[in-house]
């Protein structure tokens, strides 16, 4: 499934300009989608499932304008908002059910066979008799991306689906969704948590204040990084110094003083040993310190 944004802005009615001029094109797959808060990324995913319109600019989806073919698109599209709520007091299964419904399931026992099986998928099963309103926060995501996958969505749009979860929960969540991304679909994950970007991304975009910093690779992103992540060892007065000059990432006491870990171009005045980036100095190099160093490419 490929998707095309060309050109695309949004600016709200009182003057925010969320997205400038975003251009992105992706296919099957998990797509990350990362920035901090405010940068753009729930703008850009309600513009992707329809439900807010561009200020300009559009989206394809296999060469078709979603703005003109918004049923079409509807009809392929799994979505998890990022505050999605249950305000019913349906019993897991039943919810699911419910939106197995919605997403146009009219068999129903067929239905009540992907509802089964799809709780079976997201670890819900046991809970299914439950009140869904009563599940625990990861339960109710969990069920949040169960209902984004009934009725069979060549596209998963989920819009920071780990925020509020304990690392429990938010391993369990990735490994759905990277499990999901080996089918045959489009899987569009936004999230402000660098560790929710990990290999199993085939592409990834980073956006500040509305702007595309980075499209690419993962991999990518590291290997911009390499050369400008450097580990000292510092007395504490060095340690002052360096804090007041550079972008220091990690500190860890050591006998005599600390282990820094920093990013920058180079630091001359100081025995530093460069070391290999993971992504999250990658993510600190491109928001932090390459944006001020205002050598965006
Ligand atoms: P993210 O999902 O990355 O946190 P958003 O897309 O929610 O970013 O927001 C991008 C920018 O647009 C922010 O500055 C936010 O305050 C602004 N914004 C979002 N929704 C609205 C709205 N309905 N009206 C006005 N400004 C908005």
């Amino acid at each position: 499934m490929k998707i095309e944004i060309q050109g695309l802005n949004k600016t709200y009615p009182n003057g925010n300009r969320a997205l400038k001029d975003i251009d992105l094109e992706f296919g099957t797959g998990m797509f990350g989608l990362l920035g901090p808060n405010g940068a753009g990324k729930s703008s850009l995913m309600r513009i992707i499932v329809t439900l807010m319109k561009p200020s300009s600019g559009i989206v394809l989806v296999e060469g078709k304008d979603i703005q003109k073919h918004r049923k079409e698109l509807r009809s392929m599209l799994g979505y998890l908002p990022q505050d999605f709520r249950f305000f019913t007091a349906l019993k897991t299964w039943e919810f699911l059910d419910y939106s197995g419904s919605l997403a146009g399931m009219k068999n129903r026992r067929e239905r009540l066979a992907e509802v089964d099986r799809l709780l079976d998928q997201v670890g819900l099963l046991e809970v299914r008799d439950r009140k869904a309103n009563r599940l625990s926060g990861g339960m109710k995501r969990r069920l949040g991306i169960a209902q984004a996958l009934i009725g069979n969505p060549r596209i998963i749009v989920v819009d920071e689906p780990t925020t509020g979860l304990d690392p429990d929960e938010r391993i369990r969540f990735r490994n759905i969704l990277s499990l999901l991304s080996q089918n045959d679909v489009t899987i569009i994950l936004s999230t402000h948590i660098v560790g929710d970007i990990s290999s199993t991304c085939q592409g990834m975009a980073l956006l500040n204040r509305g702007e595309l910093v980075f499209n690419g690779r993962p991999e990518d992103l590291i290997k911009h990084a390499e050369g400008h992540v450097f580990k000292m060892m510092l007395t504490p007065y060095e340690y002052d110094k360096v804090k007041e000059h550079y972008n220091v990432i990690s500190t860890i006491p050591v006998d005599d003083g600390w282990e820094v870990q920093v990013v920058a171009d180079d630091v001359p005045e100081f025995n530093s040993t460069p070391i290999i980036p993971n992504i999250e100095h990658a993510y600190v190099y491109y928001m932090e310190h390459k944006m001020h160093a205002d050598i965006i490419e």
